[in-house]
């Protein structure tokens, strides 16, 4: 009996692997031609400030649809696509629409806010990323200033590389913040070598926040060292008003989560902006 037992749970395990297989197989081939066929979205998630509850800025977030995969998520696909390096066109796709979009609508006499774009680390690694991103506010005419990039603390980006990156992108004029902050392996190291304008604590810090003391002192400290610094804080993943309401005490200025809105299509952002104008 309990050989068999084995026996089923080995197979099951191996059934499973390959269905693993076959989707990572699935994506990564249907990832390549996403673009060209018109598959990837942006969705745009409002960041709104405290001390005048108006929306400063929006999160560009990528959304998939593929015929034969459905809905894929990018927590999903993202790290495929950096393993097979498709993420430097779809990193560009994303910028380029972005900083498209963002300019559209300051062309329309909306108010203007910034559009913060994720920015994988392999694309750190690229020499030519800043070239590329000068290329694309040159195009499109957008001022660096309405512009974001969110980084992620990870071991494979290289600092060098990085470095130097980075500072040419202050140079033009476009803002850098450190995205998912404290979840990493060297957040302090980023702060101390980096020209870093924002931090964005981690949702995970975030929920719980009245019931977990270590979540309330870190996320308190957070705060505290980001005003020492100089930075702008943003707070992710607000989901009720209980956590808005401890995160003002503590002084954040910056919040995005559910409870001011979810990521939502470019037609329902632009009625906001009209309401706010
Ligand atoms: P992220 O940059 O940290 O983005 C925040 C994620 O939290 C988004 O998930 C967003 O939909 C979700 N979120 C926002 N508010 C709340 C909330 O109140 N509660 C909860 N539970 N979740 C909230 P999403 O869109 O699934 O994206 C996941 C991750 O995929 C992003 O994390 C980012 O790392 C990556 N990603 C998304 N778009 C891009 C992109 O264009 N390029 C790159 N390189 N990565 C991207
Ligand atoms: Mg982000
Ligand atoms: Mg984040
Ligand atoms: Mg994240």
């Amino acid at each position: 009996h309990q050989a068999s037992g084995e026996s089923a749970e080995r197979n099951l395990a191996k059934f499973q692997e390959e269905q693993r297989f076959q989707r990572r197989m699935a994506i990564e081939f249907q990832l390549r031609k996403a673009i060209l066929q018109g598959e990837l979205r942006i969705v745009y998630q409002p960041v709104v400030d405290l001390n005048t509850s108006l929306m400063v800025g929006l999160e560009c977030l990528i959304r998939w649809h593929n015929a034969e995969l459905g809905e894929v998520s990018p927590s999903e696909f993202i790290p495929i696509a950096e393993e097979t390096g498709v993420i430097h066109d779809i990193g560009e796709w994303v910028l380029r629409e972005a900083c498209l979009q963002n300019k559209l609508w300051q062309d329309a006499g909306l108010p203007a806010i910034f559009v913060a774009v994720n920015v994988s680390r392999c694309q750190f690694n690229d020499p030519r990323l800043s070239g590329m991103i000068e290329d694309i506010l040159r195009e499109t005419g957008l001022q660096p200033g309405y512009l974001e990039l969110e980084i992620t603390e990870s071991l494979s980006m290289d600092a060098k590389l990085a470095e130097g990156a980075l500072a040419s992108l202050k140079r033009l004029g476009v803002r850098i913040a450190m995205d998912d902050f404290g979840t990493g392996y060297s957040s302090f190291g980023y702060l101390r070598d980096f020209p870093i304008d924002k931090m964005k604590i981690d949702q995970s810090f975030i929920k719980g926040l009245k019931h977990r003391h270590v979540n309330a002192v870190i996320v308190q400290t957070m705060i505290t060292m980001a005003q020492h610094l100089g930075l702008a804080v943003v707070a992710e993943g607000v989901e009720t008003e209980e956590e808005l309401n401890i995160l003002r005490e503590y002084g954040c200025r910056y919040v995005q989560g559910y409870y001011f809105s979810r990521p939502v299509e470019f037609q329902q952002i632009e009625n906001m902006l009209v309401h706010l104008s």
